[in-house]
C-alpha cells in the first residue's frame, strides 16, 4: 500500500517553513501532495494557477512530491486522491487552537483520515505568508524567506 499525504493550504505563496515541512513529509510518505486551496475569501495575492505553479517549481526537485489544486471539501479531496493523511504545519502555540479545530472537525468528517503535524526547523517559525507579502511590498529583501523563483515572481507581482 502506497502511504498518501496531502499537504494543504493557501501558500499565497509558499514560503521556506511550507518547503520545510514539505521535505519533511516527503521522507515519511511515498506520495505528497501540496494542495493548494482555493480560498477565494481570503483575497490572495496570487491567482490560483499562480500559487500552483510557483508550489510546483520550488518541489521540483523532490520527486515524490507534487502539486495540485482543490476547491472541494478537503476531507473529500484527500479521500478521491486515496490519502491516508494531511499534513499540517505548526510554528507555536498560537496556530494550535485554530489546528487542532479543524484536526477534530475533519476527523468528524471522515474519520479514516489522519491528520499529521509537522514542526519547521526553529529558524522558520516565525514566517508566515502573510508577513512575506507586508515586507515584499515594503520593498524589504525577501530572499532569505522564500525559494528564488516566489521572491521573482513577488518583485513582479507587486511592481504590476
Ligand atoms: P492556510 O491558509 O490553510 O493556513 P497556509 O498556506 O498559511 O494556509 O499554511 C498551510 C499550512 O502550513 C498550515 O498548516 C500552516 O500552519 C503551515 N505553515 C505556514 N507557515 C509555516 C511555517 N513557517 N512553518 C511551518 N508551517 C507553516
Amino acid at each position: 500500500m502506497k502511504r498518501i499525504a496531502i499537504y494543504p493550504g493557501s501558500f499565497d505563496p509558499l514560503t521556506n517553513g511550507h518547503l520545510d515541512v514539505i521535505q519533511r513529509a516527503a521522507k515519511l510518505f511515498d506520495r505528497v501532495i501540496v494542495a493548494v486551496a482555493k480560498n477565494e475569501s481570503k483575497h490572495p495575492l496570487f491567482t490560483l494557477a499562480e500559487r500552483v505553479e510557483l508550489v510546483r517549481n520550488a518541489v521540483a526537485k523532490l520527486p515524490n512530491v507534487e502539486a495540485d489544486s482543490f476547491s472541494s471539501l478537503l476531507v473529500e479531496y484527500a479521500a478521491a486522491q486515496k490519502a491516508q493523511a494531511i499534513v499540517r504545519g505548526l510554528r507555536a502555540v498560537s496556530d494550535f487552537e485554530f489546528e487542532f479545530q479543524l484536526a477534530l472537525m475533519n476527523r468528524k468528517l471522515d474519520e479514516k483520515i489522519e491528520t499529521i503535524f509537522m514542526m519547521p526547523k526553529d529558524t522558520y517559525t516565525f514566517l508566515s505568508s502573510r508577513i512575506i507579502k507586508e515586507i515584499a511590498r515594503l520593498g524589504g529583501d525577501v530572499s532569505s524567506f522564500v525559494p528564488a523563483n516566489v521572491q521573482i515572481a513577488l518583485k513582479k507581482k507587486l511592481k504590476d
